[in-house]
């Protein structure tokens, strides 16, 4: 294939093909647990594209189910009619969802579902006759997508600086990353009540009777991997219960079986309100998402005499065809070759193989769970993400696919991972960090 040498027209700030202006990067084709690249070369996918490709590439079931949809019915609006396949997945869907969860409102990407959430959120309180409810409740660190109610609950501060105040009366709870946890979660006591009681500092700062919502990654994912104390998420519930308040999961990276279970609300036995979804429901390969939302929130829409005028919203492509039909073919993939729960499975020789490189040079703290992982690496002074973007160059040389987010080196694998693939990865890993500069 033939790599195009004006790089201009397609504009994406960060791109990291805008560096690599004289050698351009790119992929060609892919298959399972690999990339092909524009220099002929295999490269193993540590990160399943973008935390999405929880099946592989190209599984062949997936790819034939939008060939022959695309063939068969092309478009039909969800607004006026639908079709058949929109009606199955959503109940397939609910059917790997927690119990008490029997309701999805389709969306396009993660940025979407996060927006459809914070929206039905207030709209639920005004139908419930709580209209008072307006404030929302976001997590430092938290990443939520690029849409303005995503990155006003997000917690990143250099994707808001630019845009004034976005959502007005949104609180932030502290991030969840402590220099303590060292990773091994697995039994360490509860302590992550203490750090979500926060959230009584903020609702009492306000009165309870005005915040509607927290919305929290379970894990937090593109911020570097930041996994909850015991007990955090189960505190969060409690309090936001006792006042009240909705809990959203965004469960964007954390759904469809990342952690060994179809979603983190089941690995952590905690049942939020809502749960955000996207990437992995139709393994990365069609943009589609979908908002889980409790029984008790769909039916105080539905009972209620005035619910469609009320909240209207919706997408041109909310639960289209081909969406759709790749939606099936990968919960079917999934069911088939058990990928919800084999995160769990792996875990223990992932978790190994991950802490054995913990003499490697420059690592700092590594973190896994599920089949997440994270390197976070000493970064250079005065020049943060920088030996964590070499490593990330010369990883890519030597065959191997993973992603940065400052200084840590954050995985994802397919879930369909070897163990010998599982070494393969470690191994270069430690070439690489041994020789970074
Ligand atoms: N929420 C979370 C937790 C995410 O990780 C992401 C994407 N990485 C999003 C939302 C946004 O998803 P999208 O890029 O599909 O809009």
């Amino acid at each position: 294939t033939n790599v195009p040498n004006d790089l201009n027209a397609f504009w994406m700030p960060f791109t990291a093909n805008r560096q690599f202006k004289k050698q351009p990067r790119m992929f060609v084709g892919a298959k399972d647990m690999h990339y092909t690249t524009s220099d002929g070369r295999e490269v193993l996918d540590g990160t399943a594209g973008l935390w999405c490709c929880n099946a592989g590439h190209c599984r062949p079931k997936i790819t034939e189910a939008i060939q022959q949809q695309a063939g068969e019915l092309d478009y039909a609006p969800a607004f006026q009619m639908g079709h058949p396949k929109a009606f199955q997945l959503a109940n397939r869907l609910v059917d790997v969802a927690p119990d008490g969860m029997d309701h999805v409102f389709f969306t396009n990407s993660g940025s979407e579902s996060v927006e459809t959430a914070l929206k039905i959120a207030l709209a639920y309180h005004k139908v419930k006759g709580e209209g008072s409810r307006t404030r929302l409740v976001g997590r430092e660190r938290g990443y939520h997508g690029v849409n303005f109610g995503g990155i006003s609950v997000g917690g990143i501060v250099a994707n808001r600086k630019m845009f004034g105040t976005l959502l007005t009366g949104v609180d932030h709870l502290p991030h969840t990353h402590l220099p303590d946890q060292n990773a091994f979660t697995r039994g360490e006591p509860e302590h992550g009540g203490d750090l979500a009681d926060e959230l009584e500092r903020i609702v009492a700062l306000h009165d309870a009777s005005t915040v509607a919502a927290v919305i929290v990654e379970p894990v937090a994912g593109s911020t570097g991997v930041l996994i909850p104390p015991k007990g955090y998420l189960k505190r969060l519930r409690d309090i936001c219960t006792k006042h009240g308040i909705l809990l959203i999961f965004d469960e964007v990276i954390t759904g469809f079986g990342r952690l060994g279970s179809p979603f983190a609300a089941q690995h952590f036995d905690v049942m939020p309100d809502m749960i955000t979804t996207a990437k992995g429901l139709t393994n990365g390969v069609i943009p589609m998402g979908a908002v889980f939302v409790s029984n008790e929130i769909h039916d105080a829409f539905m009972n209620g005499p005035e619910h469609l005028i009320e909240f209207f919203h919706g997408y041109t492509y909310s639960g289209n065809p081909i969406a759709s039909a790749a939606g099936l073919a990968t919960l079917e993939t999934y069911a088939e070759e058990g990928l919800l729960t084999r995160a769990a499975e792996m875990d223990s020789y992932w978790a190994d193989a991950l802490h054995s490189l913990k003499d490697a040079k420059h690592v700092i703290d590594i973190r896994n769970i599920g089949l997440i992982g994270a390197i976070e690496l000493e970064g250079i002074a005065g020049e943060p993400t920088k030996r964590a973007f070499s490593c990330f160059l010369d990883a890519y040389e030597r065959g191997l696919l993973i992603r940065t987010t400052g200084d840590t080196i954050a995985l994802s694998p397919p879930l369909i991972i070897e163990k010998s693939h599982i070494d393969q990865l470690v191994d270069t890993l430690r070439t690489v960090l041994n020789e970074a500069a």
